[in-house]
């Protein structure tokens, strides 16, 4: 009787040494991690990533350097840099996270931009971010890539810049093609009053999905003097005939 009495306060007293040391389970993996992080190392590496993408605009291609659509028509952001693809488990996550307003993700979802830094940041003069409309604001009670950005610029020490996009109007962009995309931003995104004359500024994103949003945004920023935008967006849509290589 005893001994089993021991026995639970040596179990008792390990889960608790073990909840208020560093360390825990993995969230996918559930096996023990040192790490303060939710991922295992092992984990982290299996994450989707593309081998290969634009060094403008991110989208996975056969090889190194700019796609033929950057080529011919440059968006308006100089480089971009999208750590991973928008693919389970992270797109099931960051849905999680806007969606269902698990709030838990937020710092999770940062922590993982920051497992990838953007050498050019060393450069950056200031983080910005893209602004929600305000009727989604209000449905949804805040902003990831603000939160994110925020919690980037903290870490990174960097300026945040939280007034050089205005969002006016608008409807969702998800489920739009391109074109409906570029038409229902020209209204939507306005360039604020600063003055960004010869700034390098980052942009923060969760996901990019046509590049429309960014390159809509990069132009606003450019409107008021930036001379180099970057994006850094945690992950990229695949383009459709993607799915049928992989
Ligand atoms: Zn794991
Ligand atoms: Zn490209």
């Amino acid at each position: 009787m005893w001994s089993t009495i021991a026995d639970k306060k040596v179990n008792y007293w390990s889960h608790l040494i073990r909840k208020l040391s560093p360390g825990g389970e993995c969230e996918r993996c559930l096996q023990p991690t040192r790490s303060l992080f939710f991922l295992c190392e092992s984990c982290i590496k299996e994450l989707p990533q593309a081998l290969h993408t634009c060094s403008q605009c991110s989208e996975p291609i056969a090889s190194a350097g700019r796609c033929g659509r950057c080529q011919l028509h440059p968006p308006a952001f100089d480089y971009s840099c999208c750590p991973f693809l928008y693919q389970p488990p992270l797109s099931l996550w960051i849905k999680a996270c806007k969606d269902r307003r698990q709030l838990l993700w937020l710092p999770r979802l940062s922590g993982l931009m920051l497992l990838s830094p953007v050498a050019a940041l060393a450069q950056a003069d200031a983080i910005t971010f893209i602004p929600s409309a305000r009727r989604k604001l209000f449905r949804r009670g805040f902003n990831l890539t603000e939160i994110m950005a925020r919690r980037l610029a903290r870490a990174l020490k960097i300026p945040l810049i939280d007034s050089a996009l205005n969002k006016t109007s608008g409807n969702d962009q998800r489920g739009l093609s391109a074109r409906q995309r570029h038409k229902n931003l020209s209204n939507a995104l306005q360039p604020g009053q600063l003055q960004l004359k010869g700034k390098h500024i980052v942009i923060i994103e969760d996901v990019i999905t046509t590049g429309a949003t960014a390159n809509a945004a990069a132009r606003a920023l450019k409107q008021q003097g930036a001379a180099v935008v970057g994006i850094w967006a945690l992950a990229r849509t695949p383009p459709p005939d993607w799915y049928d290589k992989h």
